[in-house]
């Protein structure tokens, strides 16, 4: 059995990872300290309750399952957040990430997948961003995935721990089988709120700025399906099983869509009207978060098969109906 340990596995992408990994044959190792994520969430391995900070209890859990690889998913996540709060994203993040990094060392398991995001270029004017973009984060969530970025590089110089960066986009929809999706306590995640909003169970939404220096006001995204993303944590797995390098990819399909497009998808998919308001911007937003890479696809053979608005929309819509974990 191939254990695979994965930090964040009670939560939103960790659990879709789960699910991929079983799939293609892994045994996923959830290790979650259920503050964001759920146990209910955990349907495809063994779960290990646990802090990144607590080492005796990483040391306990590597020794335990002896894992071919850790894919790292457990973080604070959100921008809003993290300007009014950065020391918990510097602690948690990077302190959290610190010890888990060298836990693995420790443990001898170098092969290390992490989950990054695109927040770490910040804003840039006409810029293709791509893997060769200069990371200047606006906020200290994308700051803190830079630093651990870093701390792999260090890690990888000392130790030859080997790492795979993916940089995430905007991550959206739900399983298609409905076993797991997303839910988030508060949500603050534009899709999800949005069917919050049609659905009744909250306020309408407010639509953060239309003001930006875009062709509609509002702020532009690139989405990629949860599933897709996740697919591409099992070839990034199987890379470095291949004993190929470090290597850092961008996961985003290329395509930008601005907030007020994903409306009138939504409108569309569901058949329902988005009640909105106009707000003021979001401090720590960036106008445009758009992948300009191919990497992914040519080196990994990576193919984003579902990422399409209706699809992530549509997804998450039928996940809404039946999705709701309790602690
Ligand atoms: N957004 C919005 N209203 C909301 C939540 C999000 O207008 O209630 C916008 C946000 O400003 C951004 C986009 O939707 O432009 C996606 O935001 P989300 O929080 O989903 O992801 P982020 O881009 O922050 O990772």
């Amino acid at each position: 059995m191939t254990y695979v340990l994965v930090t964040g596995g009670a939560g939103y992408i960790g659990s879709h990872a789960c699910k991929a990994l079983k799939l293609a044959g892994y045994t996923p190792v959830t290790y979650d300290n259920l503050v964001t994520g759920w146990q209910d969430a955990v349907k495809f391995g063994p779960f290990e309750r646990g802090e990144l900070t607590d080492r005796a209890r990483l040391d306990e859990v590597f020794a335990k399952y002896q894992p071919a690889a850790v894919m790292h998913f457990a973080a604070l996540s959100q921008v809003g957040e993290a300007m009014s709060q950065p020391g918990r994203y510097w602690a948690n993040n990077v302190g959290g990430s610190l010890c888990l990094i060298e836990a693995a060392v420790h443990a001898g398991c170098m092969n290390f997948v992490f989950s990054s995001t695109c927040a770490t270029y910040g804003e840039h004017d006409n810029v293709v961003l791509d893997e060769a973009t200069p990371q200047k984060p606006l906020n200290a969530y994308g700051a803190s995935k830079r630093a651990v970025e870093d701390i792999l590089g260090d890690f990888e110089a000392a130790y030859g721990l080997r790492s795979v960066i993916f940089r995430y986009f905007n991550v959206a929809g739900a399983d298609p089988e409905a076993e797991v999706g997303e839910f988030h306590q508060p949500e603050t995640h534009l899709i999800p709120l949005m069917i919050q909003a049609i659905r009744g169970e909250r306020a309408a939404l407010t639509v953060f700025g239309t003001d930006y220096d875009t062709p509609d006001g509002t702020c532009i995204r690139d989405y990629v399906h949860v599933c897709d993303l996740v697919d591409a944590h099992v070839l990034g797995l199987k890379w470095l099983e291949n004993g190929k390098g470090s290597r850092v990819f961008n996961l985003g399909t290329g395509s930008g869509f601005s907030v007020r497009e994903v409306i009138d998808h939504s409108r569309a998919v569901t058949n329902q009207e988005v009640p909105y308001s106009v707000g003021d911007r979001r401090a720590g937003d960036c106008t445009k978060l758009v992948s300009g890479s191919t990497r992914a696809s040519e080196e990994l053979g990576w193919e984003p098969k579902r990422s399409t608005l209706e699809k992530m929309i549509a997804d998450a819509w039928q996940w809404h109906q039946v999705g709701q974990y309790e602690r």
